[in-house]
Order: C-alpha cells, then sequence, then structure tokens
C-alpha cells in the first residue's frame, strides 16, 4: 500500500514514511492510494474477535510495510482492559470500546459508543496510544529520536503525554496557553513527572502556540537537526487507527450481514469522521455519518449549503464544547479529494481558493450533488441545546455525559432513522468539563476511580513568553543537540 497527497505533487510513500510527519510536502494530506474493500464474509468472520485483533485485521491492510508479527504485538500491548479501564459501571469494559444502550427513540435504537476509557478520559487516546507505541517501534529499528513539538487547548497534549511518557527515544514538548485550560485538564498535564516530557505553559492564547509550533517548523534547519516530529489531527496513523471503532460499533449493534447503522461524531477538525468516512469506504454498512458541530459551525455550513468558509481566529468562538472550537477542518481536505473523484489539481485548486479568498462552494455543482451519496449529514448545537441535552438524558437515562458528546446526540436526534441503530460516539467523559455538568445539573460529574484529587498533586511546567527563538532554545538545550 503506498500513500498519495491529496495535491498530487509528492511522491509516494510507505505507512512507515508517513508515520512521523505531518502535510505531504506539496502542502495536500497524505492518503493511501486506494481503500481496501472488506468484504461482508470477513466481517462476519470478525464477529468474535477481541478489540487488539480486530485493530490488527483492519491495520494490516494499511501498514503493508510492517511485518505482521509485529503488527499483531503492538496492537495487542495497546489496546488493553488495563490501559483502557475508565469504562462506566455497568459496560462491558472488556470491549475496549464498549456500546451503551440508551433507549428507544424515533422507531429505532439510540447508543453511545464509549471512546473515552483510556488515561486521559477523551477519545484521543484510542489513536494516541497505538501511535505512542508505532514511534517506540520505528525508532527502535533505527536507533533515532525523535523531539514531539505540539500546541494544545487540552485533549491533544494530554493524550499525546500519556502515550509517550517512558518511551525511549522521544521527549515530549508540549506548548499550551497559559492558566487557559480547565482545571483537571492542567492537572493531568502537568502532574507528569516523567523526565522525557516538557510542558510549557506560553502566555499567550492557543493561537499564539500554534504559531510558535509553525514558526519552529519551519526553520528547516532546526526542525532537521532537533528531529522534530508533530503528532496534530492530519497525522494519517492517527486516522487509520480511528477506523477500527467504527468497525468495533458496527459488530457490537448489529447481528448479521448487510445491517445498515449510522454515527453520529462530534466534530471539530473533521479527524475523526474522516475515519468513518474510510470505514464506509471500505464497505461497512453505514447509512448516515453524522458530522455534528458546535457554534463553529463551518462543517454544518458546508453539508448544509455546499459552502466551505473557513472563519478567521478571531471569529473562532470560545463554547463549552471547547475541543470543537476550530476556524477550519484541517482534515476536511481528505474527504474533498474522494467527493472530486481523487483528482489533485482540483483539489490544489479549491484549497489555493481557502488560501486566497477563505473558502469554496460546490453549491449547485456535479460534485455538490454527490455529498449526499457519502451519507454526510449535519446539523449544529448550542450551549443551550448542550444543557437541555445533558438534562435530558441524566433524567430519561439516568446517565451524566459530556458537552461534545451532548452536541452528538443533539444533532443525531434530527437524523434518526426508523430501524437504522444510531451509535453517537462518546469523546470525552464529563470529569474533563466539570464546569458546564455543574451548571446544567447542579453536581459535579461522575470521576472515574484514581482521578481524585488530581488537582493536589505536584506541578511541574515552564512559563515561558510567546516567543519561538526563546521555546527554540529552551529546547535545544533539553536535547543537547
Ligand atoms: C478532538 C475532539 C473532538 C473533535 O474531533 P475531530 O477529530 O477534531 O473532529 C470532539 N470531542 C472531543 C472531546 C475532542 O477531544
Amino acid at each position: 500500500m503506498k500513500y498519495l497527497s491529496t495535491r498530487g505533487h509528492a511522491a509516494p510513500q510507505t505507512f512507515s514514511d508517513i508515520l512521523l510527519g505531518g502535510l505531504a510536502p506539496d502542502g495536500g494530506l497524505y492518503l493511501p492510494d486506494h481503500y481496501p474493500r472488506v468484504s461482508s464474509e470477513e466481517l462476519e468472520s470478525w464477529r468474535g474477535l477481541a478489540y487488539a485483533d480486530l485493530a490488527y485485521e483492519i491495520l494490516r491492510k494499511f501498514a503493508t510495510d510492517i511485518p505482521e508479527a509485529d503488527l499483531r504485538a503492538l496492537t495487542r500491548k495497546t489496546y488493553t482492559a488495563e490501559v483502557y479501564c475508565n469504562a462506566r459501571d455497568g459496560d462491558n469494559a472488556a470491549d475496549i470500546t464498549p456500546l451503551r444502550r440508551l433507549g428507544e427513540e424515533g422507531g429505532t435504537t439510540v447508543s453511545l459508543l464509549g471512546l473515552s476509557n483510556g488515561p486521559t478520559l477523551a477519545f484521543k487516546d484510542m489513536a494516541m496510544q497505538l501511535l505512542g507505541n508505532l514511534f517506540e517501534y520505528t525508532l527502535l529499528k533505527t536507533g533515532d529520536e525523535l523531539n514531539i513539538l505540539g500546541a494544545t487547548s487540552g485533549d491533544t497534549g494530554s493524550a499525546a503525554e500519556y502515550a509517550m511518557r517512558g518511551k525511549r527515544g522521544i521527549r515530549v514538548f508540549m506548548l499550551s496557553p497559559h492558566k487557559k485550560m480547565s482545571a483537571f485538564q492542567t492537572a493531568q498535564m502537568f502532574s507528569l513527572q516523567d523526565p522525557n516530557i516538557f510542558n510549557i505553559a506560553v502566555e499567550g492564547v492557543f493561537d499564539d502556540c500554534q504559531d510558535i509550533v509553525k514558526a519552529v517548523s519551519n526553520d528547516l534547519e532546526f526542525k532537521a537537526r532537533q528531529k522534530i516530529g508533530t503528532v496534530n489531527s492530519i497525522n494519517w496513523a492517527r486516522v487509520v487507527a480511528q477506523v477500527v471503532y467504527y468497525f468495533k460499533g458496527w459488530l457490537l449493534a448489529t447481528t448479521g450481514p448487510g445491517q445498515k447503522v449510522s454515527f453520529s461524531v462530534p466534530s471539530g477538525n473533521f479527524g475523526n469522521v474522516c475515519a468513518g468516512h474510510i470505514a464506509r469506504m471500505m464497505g461497512l454498512p453505514i447509512d448516515k455519518l453524522v458530522v455534528a458541530t458546535n457554534e463553529n459551525d463551518v462543517l454544518d455550513e458546508f453539508f448544509r449549503t455546499g459552502n466551505y468558509r473557513v472563519r478567521k481566529s478571531a471569529e473562532t468562538l470560545h463554547t463549552s464544547s471547547p475541543s470543537m472550537d476550530i476556524s477550519k477542518a484541517s482534515n476536511f481536505e481528505r474527504f474533498v479529494f474522494d467527493l472530486f473523484d481523487r483528482n489533485p489539481e482540483r483539489v490544489a485548486g479549491l484549497f489555493r481558493d481557502v488560501e486566497e479568498k477563505g473558502g469554496f462552494s460546490v453549491a449547485d455543482t456535479a460534485a455538490g450533488a454527490r455529498v449526499a451519496s457519502f451519507g454526510f449529514v449535519s446539523g449544529r448545537s448550542s450551549h443551550q441545546d448542550r444543557l437541555a441535552t445533558i438534562r435530558d438524558l441524566a433524567a430519561r437515562y439516568d446517565i451524566v455525559i459530556d458537552t461534545h458528546t451532548a452536541d452528538g446526540v443533539k444533532v443525531a436526534r434530527e437524523h434518526l432513522t426508523p430501524g437504522v441503530p444510531m451509535i453517537v460516539l462518546e469523546t470525552a467523559l464529563p470529569a474533563k468539563f466539570s464546569e458546564t455538568i455543574v451548571e446544567a445539573l447542579g453536581k459535579v460529574p461522575p470521576r472515574p476511580a484514581g482521578f481524585d484529587g488530581i488537582e493536589d498533586l505536584p506541578q511541574r511546567f515552564d512559563v515561558m513568553p510567546a516567543d519561538a527563538a526563546a521555546i527554540k532554545q529552551f529546547l535545544a538545550a533539553r536535547t543537547g543537540r
């Protein structure tokens, strides 16, 4: 299996080649040269598999340059009940992503797929834990080292740190906006004492952190000398690791071949729902892929009107589902590539328009007419919708859900089809977003065991000005390069 850039001007690469990188050199995103098809017979043969072995069956179709025995060992090391130990009481934790039936609505069953039982209580762990083990495996082979530089507003940074802590040959330098994360998120990251983890609290906002990462990455000499890599949302291995739980959700919700299900996906950068699109292209019987956004509704606008209009940073709202506060959807180009029959010239042109004119439109075009054939529908959820949905699920089903998942449930309910099970992806546990849960329910959400008093643990971090040169100096002093 070779990987191509959505913009067509990069040499084909192997899975391992693109593992540590981000964008292709031509500015595009990597995708496999074809989507492997999973037949109905093969899918049925996977019913009894443990999550780790299901992950192996799917990943081996994409990571063809990793020896199969190694890949199986990697998935078995990653997807264990010890790592994904934060399932709710009554859920089958051994499923890794347990399916919890809520109830009958609109002539069908609505369920939650629990993706947030890993160490940082958000779905980012599903891919990041695999990435940590893949990185370590690759570096051990080459004897090389890797310094991960990232920016986070909360969930990505902690998932990366918990995946890379204690790993040989890897350091993590994570920039976060000083005093802007929730107390829980801050405690989760800053309480890590591992010597290979460096938390840098930048005096500025998230955009300043991201600008510093860009500035450092654009200094190619520095980047090469310091062996800098990234783990942002466009990383292909992250996307492909997320494909696995769509298969798992389907297997848990169905009893026989060909049965259709729909998924509702709380969306920001389009990484999670892009994995659903890939699962559907592989032949998984998915009826609808429901793209649920918050007030930052770039994607909802596209799927309703055909207009893709990115927002400016200043227009990006701070909401109570903060992990979906985006101004452009960085993985969206992968879907656009498929929408335009994998024509890289068209894609390059459209994203030139995004740079130059702030967007493009497929309204009233042949491509626009084909969007629905990929199963996508969408909707938008506001702070008031979030509160109402959290209250409704607590009253009706005696379950507390987080704010992002609430957006997913709210929009899912607008797209129910009788007889087609609706699976809402649970992207975080409510303990992470306590403030809004208190606003909705008047009480703090339950915390999984082991997280009590996390805010009182000693914290290890450095406060630094929003200055790329100072960050470079800090990094070089720690790597000795
Ligand atoms: C990252 C994140 C999202 C958005 O996922 P995308 O892949 O960016 O669309 C939704 N919910 C939570 C809790 C997240 O951390």
